[in-house]
């Protein structure tokens, strides 16, 4: 294995050819091929085992889930999974277990209430002046907890059937539209032609400001970002990425590579990792990510709170548990490295960003604050005539309670 780094905990290492050296290994070529990384997933019980000591959790979650979300590791990423430790990090990402198939009282099938918003099929409208865009149910590999499970990879109880030219005409005719978010599914396993006519055709909407893409692939298929994708990409900007990492090992030599190379292309990288039971529930595991992200050129910009997705209740943690991580992390290291955690609230309410209290009091002469040391400070209100209206937070709370 080689490795990158100083013994700190933030090396970079590579694991390949990994669990695919035998019978005289792979040709790098092959190895570094995004299409043959995709055609030589791991996706089957046998395949499975064939690699790593299943415990029974997990057989059964492989036999019983497979209608839920499909099974897929890109060789690449299960290099990362240890052959005997079923409560490993990455692999409780995207190995299933027979938790999936059990139902908690919150889980939902469309926690972010998406469906309801879909003008046209694919065209998520929620909010005034963006979309979000699901251009496939496809990824390079499946992660158990996806918020879009019902869709994505193709097993699920619904099927995405994104009308392309109907989107076209939708975003044509509504000027507010000024930001596209590209989802899904993950739009980098198009082919570069598709993903290029694509933005093309985005690009020819003049209102349309911004383009995103949301993506786990530099993580999942790092072989993906080739000079020649960066180059398309680089030719449609404004455009920004966020990518999704989730634990610091993720963070491997050919993702950096990746992700220096989409930020010479001259993305701006977000970050955003999803707070997951025995993955990444602790402040160290995740002040090691976020300062890994910093080196990859990459902006931790969300840590979501685990959306009610069915199913996921094993992969769940507490709220507090989020906000003793950002209070552990926000004034205690470099602020570029302090994500915003989120709850989607249920439904379909959207982000709300959730933090430490760090406001002990506000009126109209002055605000009480508390820093990262938990010293108390003052600081005067303008004082000038104008009404400062603040949310009646205990009204609200009050009122919930009781009603
Ligand atoms: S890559 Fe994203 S869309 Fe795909 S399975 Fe993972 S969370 Fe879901």
């Amino acid at each position: 294995m080689q490795t990158l780094g100083n013994g700190d905990g933030k090396e970079f290492a590579s694991h390949a050819p990994g669990y695919w050296a035998g019978n005289g290994g792979i040709a790098p070529g092959l190895w570094n091929d995004w299409k043959w990384q995709l055609k030589n997933r791991v996706t089957s019980l046998a395949q499975l085992e064939k690699f790593i000591d299943l415990s029974d959790e997990e057989r059964s979650g492989v036999l019983l889930s497979g209608d839920k979300l499909a099974l897929a590791v890109t060789p690449h990423f299960f290099n990362l999974i240890p052959r005997d430790n079923p409560n490993d990090p990455i692999r409780r990402q995207v190995i299933p277990r027979i938790e999936e198939t059990w139902a908690s009282p919150y889980d939902m099938a469309d926690p972010c209430g998406e469906d309801s918003h879909m003008p046209v099929p694919g065209l998520v409208h929620r909010y005034p002046d963006r979309v979000l865009f699901l251009v496939t149910d496809r990824c390079a590999a499946y992660c158990r907890y996806c918020t879009r499970s019902r869709v994505v990879s193709g097993v699920g109880e619904q099927e995405l059937h994104t009308d392309f030219e109907e989107a076209f005409r939708y975003l044509e005719q509504h000027t507010e539209v000024r930001d596209v978010l590209l989802s899904g599914g993950d739009a980098l396993i198009f082919s570069d032609d598709k993903l290029d006519k694509l933005l093309t055709r985005l690009r020819a909407i003049k209102h349309i400001e911004f383009i995103r893409i949301g993506t786990r692939v530099p993580i999942f298929l790092p072989q993906r970002i080739t000079p020649e994708l960066c180059a398309i990409l680089a030719r449609h900007h404004p455009l920004w990425m966020s990518v999704h990492v989730n634990h610091p090992r993720e963070l491997t030599i050919e993702v950096k590579r990746a992700l220096e190379c989409l930020a010479n292309a001259g993305i701006p990288l977000g970050n955003q990792s999803v707070l997951l039971a025995g993955v990444n529930d602790d402040l160290e595991t995740m002040k090691t990510l976020v300062h890994k992200l910093l080196i990859c050129r990459v902006r931790p910009y969300y840590i979501y709170q685990c959306d009610l997705i069915n199913g996921s209740s094993h992969l769940r943690t507490s709220v507090a548990k989020g906000i003793e991580i950002i209070e552990g992390l926000r004034g205690h290291t470099t602020g570029y490295a302090v994500p915003q955690f989120v709850i989607d609230a249920p439904g379909g309410g959207g982000k709300v960003p959730i933090n430490p209290g760090y406001v002990l009091y506000h009126d109209n002469e002055k605000i009480v604050i508390r820093n990262y040391e938990g010293k108390i400070f003052e600081y005067p209100e303008a004082g000038d005539d104008q009404t400062v209206q603040f949310a009646p937070q205990r009204e609200y709370h009050d009122e919930y309670l009781y009603s």
